[in-house]
């Protein structure tokens, strides 16, 4: 008998139960993280902990029958934090080659509709690059979240602009989660200025641009950490996992078909 109360995690059914579970729901959610600094603050692992945290928290949520959950990637493309110990990378062309290998699996085993769920910014044009070959070559529905559904929210709540990388919103939401593992006295203020709007991440109107850590931080920290408290963290969970499972059980929950056309 199974002690676990996660019913949907993919590595923990026999074939038989997956084959059972496949005729049941055609989605799974894909996480995604990194292994890099994170200031010296927080743990290198902040990104792959806190996607599959979430992508947990966000099939528990779902109504049945629930998303597949597959085991996290925890590495990805952190090229960029490389003058900083402890960050593992794997270059763009690996990541994506794994991610399109995994799809093309899971649409062998009949899955229709995969949501990566992003924990790392930076893994974004690869996984994207690697959605969309997915879709030309099985054309099963694929889309990635890198806080598209609650960025908006989440800056809300804090003062920072540009907070990235380990400021205010990730220590926050390390707070709230793994207060053991957050070394508050060591927090930095390393609020980012540049010398163009158009290079603001939190600008509408900002452009998609890449530059190599150390350049702009000396600490590895891209934000205010020092503003970080439980209270924001928490508040930054519920709404990330409240738009997420908006996200999943509208796609869930619509026939592949019917994603295209239907209007709603
Ligand atoms: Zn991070």
């Amino acid at each position: 008998m199974k002690e676990t109360n996660k019913t949907f995690l993919w590595e923990e059914m026999t074939w038989p139960e997956l084959e059972a579970y496949l005729k049941t729901v055609d989605t799974v959610i894909l996480p995604c993280g990194a292994i890099e600094q994170h200031g010296p603050h927080l743990p290198v692992d902040v990104d792959y902990y806190d996607a599959k945290y979430m992508a947990y928290k966000v099939a528990e949520a779902c109504q049945e029958p629930k998303p597949l959950v597959i085991p996290p990637i925890p590495f990805g493309v952190s090229y960029h934090h490389d003058d900083f110990k402890g960050t593992l990378s794997v270059s763009n062309d690996a990541l994506s080659r794994f991610v399109y290998d995994l799809g093309m699996s899971l649409a062998k085993n009949g899955i229709k509709k995969i949501i990566i769920l992003n924990g790392h910014g930076d893994n974004a044009p690869t996984l994207n690059y690697a959605a969309q070959m997915i879709n030309r070559d099985a054309k099963i529905f694929v889309c990635v979240d890198t806080g598209e559904t609650s960025d908006v929210d989440l800056y809300k709540l804090i003062d920072t602009p540009n907070d990235i990388h380990a400021g205010e919103i990730e220590t926050s939401t390390t707070l709230a989660l793994r207060p053991e593992m957050v070394q508050m006295d060591k927090a930095v203020n390393a609020t980012l200025k540049f010398g163009s709007k158009f290079l603001d991440y939190d600008d509408e109107r900002g452009v998609s641009w890449y530059v190599r850590t150390n350049k702009i931080s000396e600490s590895g920290v891209m934000g205010d950490a020092t503003k970080a408290t439980v209270e924001k963290g928490e508040k930054m969970w519920e709404l990330m996992i409240h738009h997420m499972v908006n996200l999943v059980e509208s796609i869930k929950n619509t026939p592949l078909d019917d994603l295209y056309q239907k209007r709603y």
